[in-house]
């Protein structure tokens, strides 16, 4: 049978550090497995367009691995060609490049290693709320410009304490949040989520549950998004609810760039009505050199707290997702029943609630 892996290249880093797992060049540790078994394991980089590795090999590969961080977009359109495809592996949590209803139609199921990466993320996300509260970037910037102006700094920074936190989504990620910054002593801990948080969990970190997005935001001073990527999220942040936040509010999103609206976002903080946008998240990926979300900073010269799609991929979750898709292929390999809270869409159905109230 054929493999598939659509990975990122490592390129120097990759040879010289071969943690580097989800990377063309150590291709998840799976070779030696897969071929001592007689599979055939492709993979490569090569994800654009009908002449890339992905599209050519698709047609008759039987397994298809892919990672967020360097998406394989799996259209309806090439479902239609995947004539032997009968398992999707998300090499970490996030599947929404796959189309996920032609899966459900072709049954093809979508397995993600869930959980794999939370921590990493939920970590990212708590350093990217104080780099921007504490307005880090433009003071590390001044000291590598040779420069020392504290005031220049200190006008625009604040303490966490004090201030009121909002998550939209509170499942894995969104709730190791709020538990990392339980110990801050923020004002308030909100949560907007269709699955309210068990009663016991939300008593533990003291989070009150806001049923409407636009008073949960309203009421924020710095909101993080994590939710899945699906048809009720995408565009959710756009010009319309970013008037309903607070003026000078901060927004963090490591959950994905489509969520929000590129152009609305950049023009928030520009203006200032956002202080700051962070995230590792973008609407196509890599992203282009020219993207706004790039280099758009606010009014005082900071506030932009980008970088790539990285948050979910240290070397510490590397091993996790690496472990999880061999778990996963073995069991399905087997012929063994997979574990349920990794199945988002099993034959011919969603399993997980999580992309989409139905
Ligand atoms: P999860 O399934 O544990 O939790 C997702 C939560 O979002 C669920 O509680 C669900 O009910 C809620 N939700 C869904 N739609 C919603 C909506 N419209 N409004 C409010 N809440 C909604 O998933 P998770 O492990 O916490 O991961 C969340 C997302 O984070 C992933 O789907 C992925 O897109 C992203 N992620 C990013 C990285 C990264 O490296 N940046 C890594 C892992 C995951």
């Amino acid at each position: 049978m054929k493999v598939l892996a659509i990975l990122y290249k490592g390129g120097d880093a990759a040879k010289a550090e071969p943690r580097l797992l989800g990377t063309v060049e150590n291709e998840l540790g799976l070779r030696q497995y897969l071929e001592s078994l007689g599979h055939e394991y492709v993979v490569s980089d090569s994800k654009e367009g009908p002449d890339s590795d992905f599209q050519k090999h698709i047609v008759d590969a039987e397994i298809l691995i892919t990672t967020p961080f360097h998406p394989g977009y799996l259209t309806a359109d090439l479902f239609e060609r995947a004539d032997n495809l009968k398992l999707c592996v998300t090499a970490g949590v996030g599947s929404d490049h796959i189309d996920l209803n032609a899966a459900v139609k072709k049954s093809v199921q979508v397995l993600e290693v869930s959980g794999s990466n939370v921590v990493s993320v939920a970590e990212h996300v708590v350093m990217s709320i104080l780099l921007l509260v504490r307005n880090f970037v433009p003071a590390h910037e001044m000291i590598e410009r040779g420069d020392w102006e504290v005031s220049q700094i200190a006008r625009n920074a604040f303490d966490l304490e004090g201030k009121v936190v909002g998550t939209i989504g509170a499942g894995r990620i969104g709730y190791r949040v709020l538990q990392r910054l339980v110990p801050f002593d923020c004002k308030e801990l909100l949560y907007y989520d269709y699955a309210p948080l068990p009663e016991a969990a939300a008593k533990t970190v003291k989070a009150r549950r806001v049923e409407d997005l636009k008073e949960l935001v309203s009421q924020c001073d710095i909101i993080t998004v994590n939710c899945p990527l699906h048809d009720g999220t995408r565009g959710l942040i756009n010009e319309e609810l970013l008037r309903h936040f607070k003026k000078g509010a901060y927004l963090v999103n490591t959950a994905r760039g489509a969520i929000c609206d590129k152009d609305a976002v950049a023009a928030a903080l520009k203006s200032g009505h956002l202080n700051g946008y962070a995230g590792d998240v973008w609407n196509v990926q890599p992203a282009p050199k020219d993207h706004v979300w790039r280099t758009t900073k606010n009014p005082l010269g900071g506030g932009n707290g980008m970088v790539p799609h990285y948050s979910g991929t240290t070397l510490d979750a590397q091993k996790r997702y690496a472990d999880g898709v061999k778990g996963i292929l073995d069991n399905y390999l087997s012929g063994k029943s997979q574990e349920p809270q990794n199945v988002i869409v099993g034959i011919g159905k969603y399993e997980t609630k999580a992309y989409g109230q139905r």
